[in-house]
């Protein structure tokens, strides 16, 4: 294996740019290819949480100055995950005492995304959506893309999400199961008005309300360490709900469903809906990857969502999309320090990666079922 081995990377998002951030730095020849036509062509979300392992990974992933972009777009960091009933009288809490300012515990996703392009413009290509590939004769891997044209390189890495078009091909056996849940995201802007509608627990990280009629609220906070015109504060609002309850169509006003659902709740849990922007709402079904076992290791990998898919009740998701990249990244460094092939090093990415992906995805199921065994 040369210096300059050929790394594709199907996907921009959390995990393929931190894998692409770690082997640009480590002299790899590296394209990532995007199907949305720009960085913020669409909306994906809003807060993310980042735990001990996202950071440790980003630490290893990141060179200095993108994970000093990273940490300066960030959000203050929190120390509370609370539970509370309906009358929102607190049933648990958990508190994290001492997180140092070095830590990230909250983005902003699309802004942690941008982040995560620092340096790597010539290597993002936007509007190229990955269909398939195909082994070539000396094993390398062709990509083609639905706009027209293909790429070759050593390795491709599908880090396309959980719609992946690299996991379709390479393991068709495998499924993403819809779990019946279903979620409203959207956002209250924090300004001088909403600002003391907010509990004060609410401020310090994620809180959750339970409600006694199917239905569960989430908030948490967005406050930007450095807040700027693109980077303004609020609060992510979130219902969830069994499908049976919440079956959002296009034509309807989701915002307004969020109120509905939580008018017998405390007052302020509807306040907080009633001032959240309605144009930010959409919805998501929850989904779940089913287990899959070891497949025979060659010029294609899976990274992230795109083989573990699991619900946003564990809030790691991301975080073990960035491990992932942490540890294709050291195992592809190690080859191309001629510890071992690429092809063993690829191996020994997937022994790491599986068991550890679907065992963060029982633990999100067991997170999920807990919360809505009602
Ligand atoms: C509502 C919600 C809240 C969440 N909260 C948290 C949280 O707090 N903490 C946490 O750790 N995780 C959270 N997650 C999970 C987290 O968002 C995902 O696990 C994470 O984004 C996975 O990263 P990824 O790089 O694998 O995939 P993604 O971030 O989904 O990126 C995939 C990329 O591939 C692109 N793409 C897709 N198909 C193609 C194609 N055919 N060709 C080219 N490009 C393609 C997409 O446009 C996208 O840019 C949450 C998820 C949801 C839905």
């Amino acid at each position: 294996m040369t210096e300059r081995t050929r790394i594709l990377i199907a996907g921009a998002g959390i995990g393929g740019l931190a894998l692409a951030q770690a082997l640009r730095r480590d002299g790899f020849d590296v394209a990532v290819y995007e199907r949305d036509a720009t960085p913020t062509s669409r909306n994906q979300g809003y807060r993310l949480h980042l735990d001990a392992n996202g950071n440790a990974a980003l630490r290893t992933c990141l060179p200095a100055a993108s994970l000093d972009v990273v940490r300066r777009t960030s959000a203050v960091n929190g120390d509370l995950v609370a539970a509370y009933n309906q009358r929102l009288e607190q049933v648990s809490a958990q508190v994290f005492p001492g997180v140092s300012s070095d830590e990230i515990t909250h983005v902003d996703r699309d802004t942690f995304r941008r982040s995560l392009f620092t340096g790597l413009a010539d290597a993002v290509h936007f509007a190229r959506t990955v269909t398939g590939y195909r082994i070539t004769a000396s094993g390398r891997v062709r990509v083609r893309f639905a706009e027209g044209g293909s790429d070759e390189g050593d390795l491709l890495v599908g880090a396309d999400g959980s719609g992946s078009a690299v996991r379709a091909q390479l393991l068709p056996h495998a499924t993403v199961r819809d779990l019946g849940l279903r979620c409203l995201y959207g956002r209250m802007p924090i300004d001088e008005t909403t600002d003391p509608l907010i509990p004060e627990d609410f401020n310090r990280g994620f809180c959750w309300v339970a409600g006694d009629n199917g239905y569960g609220a989430g908030f948490a906070p967005v406050r930007f360490r450095f807040p700027s015109g693109e980077a303004r504060d609020y609060l992510m609002t979130t219902l969830v709900a069994k499908s049976e309850f919440l079956s959002p169509r296009d034509d309807q006003d989701l915002r307004r469903i969020a109120v509905d659902a939580t008018a017998g709740w405390h007052p302020t849990v509807r306040r907080l809906f009633e001032h959240a922007d309605a144009g930010t709402f959409f919805p998501i079904t929850i989904r779940a990857s089913e287990v899959v076992g070891a497949w025979s290791t060659g010029p294609v990998t899976l990274l992230g969502d795109a083989i573990h898919t699991m619900p946003p009740t564990g809030g790691v998701g991301a975080n073990t999309a960035l491990q992932d990249a942490a540890t294709l990244s050291g195992e592809l460094r190690s080859a191309a320090h001629g510890e071992k092939s690429l092809h063993e090093a690829v191996a020994a990415y997937e022994r790491v990666m599986l068991p550890r992906g679907f065992a963060t995805i029982e633990n999100s199921l067991r997170m999920a079922d807990q919360i809505f065994r009602a």
